[in-house]
């Protein structure tokens, strides 16, 4: 579960909205990546700093004081232009594709349609129109029912990529079953907001508050484009029903309790368990009709959205409908409407000043509806042998750390350990790239309409998932593309994807010594592993199924452990009125302590015995833990800072780093004492695997 790395999520929403991919973002000048290389980077160091005060500033404090966020980006990070270089060669491919046929034919036509803005112009709103006209003509909650049944689409994702977000009434994610791990179910998530999380609705802070009246006014403005009247009634309508149902949603944290989410529904059950809403209609619209069997994450969630529908008069609904359709559809319309959705979704909620260029967004649209034929090309060019290699044997040297590990922990039964080293044994590791691609053969894309590619692009991906229920599952399928600057652990599958875009510099260079390989992509493959291993990736035995393979004192342990480094989390206050969440990030926050105590040992298991080179005065120890520290180096826009903090797993990248206060030779490697701001005495250090 849980990608490692954030920067991507931030532009969620807009991903969400415009169909874009969540992979590499772009920036209009290139940077150098030379100079980065994975080995420590002395002149990020801020030695005014003392390392035991905050190991973030040390690590990074020079290169924040020197580095200014670009205006098209609410982020920005020393591996921003490993991103913009990705994305460079993604468009040199899908630009370069344009002459060939095949599928690479596809490729180009939707980029095409996307690049030809003046057709946008010409055709106004005369391909909105048949839709609008369609909710307009809704009689009846019969009716509108099965209209919001065909709104449902594949766009969350609760394990793997992590995404609770659909601004739809409700999400589907197919995935394998919590309870048959063996095939695929249907998996059903809370949705219907506008805005990211329910906490935009409900918390009372002046800076929330004032999203809310822009994202009221933002609502008003695309109703007035599309050419409706009362532009400004009907918004308000339509923020106090998204209000209603946010209050009925459940919180992030809850999200995460895989224990909470696995409600197993029959078709029959919905009628029962959350009345109001017409469901044999639903599912019809949504053309899931012969499904019999769901898993609906958040039941209390599912109970209040449908009272709603019943208790909600039609037409609020009917412009809730409305409005969302734009929104969803906004890039394929003329160009005012998709400059508001930037105004609103990327100046104001991510506080980034400044919108991308046209080609980049175009190529994050193909990369996001055609992710694996553009992969196919690029692992061909640009992931070589000897890279797949090398990682493989630093994974090698991690699973045999985490084996040692599992066998000295002295607090574990021996039935746990069995069953943790079988999940070990069974953990698929795929290095670069997959070894099936999907087929977007049932995705028709015309080089002249990008609305019409929205549409059928979204509606294609969904009718793929769906024809995969009740299929045996696929434990080798990967779910990001080899392009992704990213990685990723599938607890339902017992699997880790690591794709070929993120193991190059800075993350990971053959070249480079083992202490910066091991600070930085080591921590990463540490931290994806130990998600088998988290407060949820535990709940998953060595099959994939959801399972308590504890014994009762084992997993009193354990909760103990991990419930002291969520606290040590909510002391952490990036905000004077906003401090972060131990629990909403707690399965994340395992994970980078895991990953680096194992990293630790795997580094020194490469060693030898044999001392580490020196490198710019630093011993093998201090490079290791820079590597880390640097590896996490960012800066993001207040906006985007507390959007994260608010509706993320991860803990932004400064309290990440500050990890290392629960390790041992952290202490040693820095002279770390008593007094120090990050100091802990041994006991309180949090040891878990
Ligand atoms: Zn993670």
């Amino acid at each position: 579960m849980k990608s490692t790395r954030i920067s991507f999520r931030l532009f969620l929403l807009i991903c969400l909205l415009a169909a874009f991919s969540l992979s590499a973002s772009a920036q209009e000048t290139k940077q150098p990546a030379a100079p980065l290389g994975p080995a420590v980077v002395p002149s990020y160091i801020d030695r005014s700093v003392k390392p035991g005060d905050d190991f973030f500033l040390y690590s990074n404090g020079e290169w924040i004081k020197h580095t200014e966020i670009p205006d098209d980006r609410s982020y920005y990070s020393p591996g921003s232009p490993v991103e913009d270089e990705t994305q460079k060669r993604i468009a040199d491919l899908i630009i370069g594709e344009s002459k060939s046929g095949g599928k690479e034919r596809k490729i180009d036509d939707l980029y095409q349609s996307y690049m030809d803005e003046a057709a946008l112009e010409s055709k106004g709103l005369s391909q909105l129109k048949p839709h609008l006209d369609a909710i307009a003509a809704i009689r009846d909650k019969k009716e509108l029912a099965r209209a919001l049944g065909e709104t449902l689409r594949a766009d969350v994702d609760a394990l793997n990529n992590t995404s609770f977000h659909t601004p739809n009434l409700f999400g589907l994610w197919v995935a394998p079953d919590f309870n048959d791990s063996d095939h695929y179910t249907a998996y059903l998530l809370q949705g219907g907001l506008g805005l990211p999380d329910r906490e935009y609705y409900l918390a009372n802070s002046e800076s929330m508050r004032e999203i809310r009246t822009k994202y009221q006014a933002y609502i008003s403005t695309m109703l007035r484009l599309a050419g409706f009247s009362d532009p400004d009634a009907r918004a308000e309508r339509i923020v106090a029903l998204e209000h209603a149902i946010a209050e009925k949603h459940i919180s992030l944290a809850d999200d995460n309790d895989v224990h909470k989410a696995n409600n197993p529904w029959k078709k029959s059950d919905f009628a029962v368990k959350a009345p109001g809403l017409d469901w044999a209609e639903y599912f019809r619209g949504a053309g899931l009709t012969p499904q019999k069997n769901f898993i609906v994450w958040q039941p209390t969630a599912f109970a209040g959205e449908a009272a709603l529908v019943e208790s909600t008069p039609l037409e609020t609904w009917k412009n809730w409908l409305a409005f969302h359709l734009i929104n969803a559809q906004a890039a394929g319309l003329p160009k005012a409407f998709s400059d508001e959705q930037f105004a609103f979704y990327g100046k104001t909620l991510s506080g980034t000043p400044q919108q991308r260029p046209r080609w980049k967004r175009g190529v994050s649209l193909v990369d996001g509806f055609l992710g694996d034929d553009v992969g196919r090309l690029y692992a061909a060019k640009y992931f070589p042998p000897e890279s797949k290699a090398r990682v493989q044997a630093i994974v090698n040297n991690l699973l045999a750390v985490y084996r040692k590990r599992i066998e000295a922990l002295t607090w574990m039964n021996p039935s746990t350990k069995a069953e943790a080293e079988a999940k070990l044994d069974a953990l698929y590791v795929g290095v670069g790239y997959g070894e099936s691609w999907h087929d977007y053969s049932n995705f028709v894309v015309k080089p002249d309409d990008l609305f019409g590619n929205l549409w059928r692009g979204r509606l294609a991906a969904y009718q793929r998932q769906v024809a995969r229920l009740g299929k045996p599952i696929d434990r080798k399928e990967w779910s990001m593309t080899p392009q992704t600057v990213n990685a990723v652990n599938l607890p339902l599958q017992n699997a880790l994807n690591f794709p070929a875009g993120i193991l190059q510099p800075p993350f990971f260079d053959p070249k480079a010594p083992d202490a910066a390989n091991y600070g930085s992509i080591g921590a990463v493959i540490g931290h994806e592993i130990s998600h088998t291993f988290d407060s949820e990736g535990s709940a998953f035995d060595s099959k994939g199924r959801l399972r308590n393979w504890w014994t009762p004192e084992d997993f009193a342990h354990f909760k103990a452990a991990t419930a002291s480094l969520a606290a040590q989390h909510d002391t952490y206050k990036p905000f004077p009125d906003l401090a972060i969440n131990g629990r909403q990030t707690l399965a994340e926050n395992i994970a980078d302590l895991a990953g680096l105590a194992a990293a630790y040992d795997a580094f020194q298991a490469a060693l030898d015995g044999k001392p580490a080179p020196a490198q710019g005065g630093f011993n093998g120890d201090q490079q290791f833990f820079l590597a880390f520290g640097q590896s996490w180096a960012e800066k993001l826009r207040d906006a985007a800072l507390r959007q994260q903090v608010l509706t993320d797993e991860h803990s932004p990248g400064h309290w990440r780093v500050l990890t290392v206060r629960n390790i041992d030779a952290w202490y040693a490697a820095f002279q770390v004492q008593p007094g120090d701001k990050l100091y802990l005495a041994p006991a309180e250090r949090v040891k878990i695997w």
